[in-house]
């Protein structure tokens, strides 16, 4: 309750102006404050650029004793170091790259009745791997000189994220031996499994959740048909948008990023290239560049990501099919920090999903190419399949020439989002294009019962290759050829049979639900049927109105095939 006063309220009014310069909170932050400060575990989901980092600065400044963080990259933790010490606070850090006497000297100064530290920043192995950190924080503890533990970017320790570091999961010691000591745990990354995950992992006890929005309205995006001339157009719109502007442009390959880079030079761009297997020394020479706008635009893999804390990036492109829906979202989210009209463009062909899918199919490189100094990211245990099923989604969204972008992302995060406050910030919404309503009602319920029929146990892509008549390998492996609405759906293109199966989705009807497949944790999302929201469907009470591209015929699915 943000209207009722704690002892400490007007102290942090006071710091929130004076030391770090603010007007006000952000939505959330007063609360999330307050209730650390209470002493209770919290868990927050704020997308980037919310303002996570003053819940627990703020704090650390005012309550005795240290505040750990964890923070996963040492670039962040030194970003975040400098800026407490342009404001006079004094954190200090362990990695593994110090020498060990320079840490021992820390953990002293840390353990010291005048300590001028407040907080300390560790990745997370420090914690996994070194007895010395968890026995200074033990002699802290036994001094009540331990204020609170905060786990950053805390989704990394869930394998169903898309940054899991086997590192995060050690830390589930931190709860085991100070149970009292109270946890923040922060991310951007919300699916409900991951959050759940976390909670689980990190041994969060009765834990306060605050989730909020993940709707970035400052942010513009689109999806743009990707042609020979690929360049040619990206070039255009950087310099009718945003020229002289910073922005990121995300490729698939090492090759792809330095030839876009090169070609953007010819163009008279001050582009450079950013991907895993350029020496660690190189990758923060660009990096920094960029930061100091030296460099406009970054081409980059993937493995540019976290950590990137400039709030001016004005534009995000997609060179190439992002993996994921949650992938691109994050990606996207690395635009605007600072509230200001971004771009995020994104060039499709299909000929590029082929190309992702052989890029999976080889075991790389997927989320997981990020080299972070000295700690690899693991695999992030998945499935082929439900990986495929991830680039399939993305297809459907590049395909889906009719629902609001926004709508579509934040449906995959577990939102359920408004269009009409996207106000035409995305292609979708803004577009003259004439839409036509259609019943799709049989085709509906042709695909609710293929899921009953089917068990309950299958993926949307699975339905849909199903629903359309395709003989592969796994409608071979289960008989699902003989099913009599096997191939029902041949007259519609992939893109239109999944789009009506994940609208089935939004209106509840089916209902997606995450299977741990074996031990290793690889999950998969399946679909099922919301019996009592089905039932009027079923028996025709119900008819289901979509809105088509006036070009695209939706006719009567036949009930035998073609
Ligand atoms: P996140 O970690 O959630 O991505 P940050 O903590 O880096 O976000 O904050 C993003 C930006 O917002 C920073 O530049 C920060 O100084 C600014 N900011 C945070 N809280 C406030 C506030 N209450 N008022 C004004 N600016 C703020
Ligand atoms: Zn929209």
């Amino acid at each position: 309750d943000s209207s009722r006063d704690f002892p400490w309220t007007k102290n942090l009014e006071l710091n929130n102006k004076r030391v770090f310069g603010n007007h006000s909170f952000r939505p959330n932050q007063r609360e999330i404050i307050n209730a650390t400060m209470s002493g209770c575990d919290v868990f927050v989901l704020m997308p980037t650029g919310g303002g996570k980092s003053l819940t627990y600065q703020l704090p650390a400044l005012i309550c005795a004793g240290i505040t750990l963080v964890i923070s996963p990259l040492v670039s962040l933790i030194q970003d975040q170091i400098m800026n407490l010490l342009q404001a006079n606070i004094h954190a200090a850090s362990l990695s593994a790259g110090m020498d060990w006497t320079q840490q021992l000297d820390i953990l002293r100064e840390l353990s010291s009745e005048n300590s001028k530290y407040r907080l300390l920043y560790v990745t997370p192995e420090k914690v996994a791997k070194s007895d010395s950190l968890l026995r200074h924080l033990e002699s802290l503890n036994s001094h009540s000189l331990l204020a609170r533990f905060v786990i950053d970017e805390a989704h990394c320790v869930s394998q169903w994220g898309h940054d899991f570091r086997p590192d995060y999961q050690g830390l589930g010691i931190l709860k085991k031996k100070f149970p009292k000591i109270p946890m923040l745990a922060l991310t951007a990354t919300a699916t409900a499994s991951v959050k759940e995950d976390v909670v689980q992992a990190l041994g969060l006890v009765n834990t306060v959740v605050f989730r909020q929005s993940f709707n970035r309205p400052n942010l513009w995006y689109s999806v743009v048909p990707k042609t020979n001339k690929c360049l040619e157009d990206i070039d255009q719109f950087i310099k009718k948008n945003h020229f002289d502007e910073c922005g990121i442009i995300y490729c698939l390959s090492k090759m792809d990023c330095e030839k876009v880079t090169e070609t953007l030079r010819k163009f008279g761009h001050k582009a450079a290239f950013y991907h895993g297997s350029m020496d660690p020394g190189k990758r923060a020479f660009v990096q920094k560049k960029w930061s100091k706008d030296e460099i406009n635009i970054i081409c980059a893999t993937v493995a540019f990501g976290m950590g990137i804390n400039k709030p001016d990036v004005r534009f995000v492109i997609h060179h190439s099919l992002p993996k994921s829906i949650e992938g691109y979202y994050q990606e996207c989210g690395r635009a605007g920090r600072d509230g200001q009209r971004s771009s995020c463009v994104l060039y499709y062909c299909y000929s590029d999903y082929i190309r992702v899918k052989h890029m999976i199919s080889q075991g790389g490189p997927g989320q997981s190419t990020m080299t972070t100094g000295y700690n690899r990211i693991a695999s992030s245990g998945r499935t082929l399949e439900s990986n495929t099923d991830n680039l399939l989604r993305m297809v459907s969204y590049c395909e889906n020439e009719v629902d609001c972008r926004r709508f579509l992302q934040l449906v995959h995060l577990g939102e359920i989002f408004d269009s009409t406050n996207c106000k035409n910030t995305c292609d979708n919404c803004s577009s003259s294009k004439t839409l036509i309503e259609k019943d799709v009602t049989l085709i509906g319920r042709q695909l609710v019962e293929l899921v009953k029929l089917t068990g309950e146990r299958f993926s949307s892509a699975h339905i849909v290759e199903l629903y359309r008549g395709s003989l592969n390998q796994t409608v071979k492996k289960h008989g699902h050829e003989t099913l009599h609405l096997h191939g029902a759906g041949k007259h519609l293109s992939k893109s239109e049979a999944s789009r009506i199966l994940h609208y089935l989705v939004t209106k509840d009807i089916l209902t997606e639900y995450v299977k741990k497949s074996d031990l290793y944790g690889s999950v998969s999302s399946l679909l099922k049927v919301n019996r009592s929201k089905a039932a009027s469907i079923l028996s025709g009470g119900q008819t289901i109105e979509m809105r088509f591209p006036s070009a695209v015929k939706v006719v009567k699915p036949s009930k035998h095939g073609p």
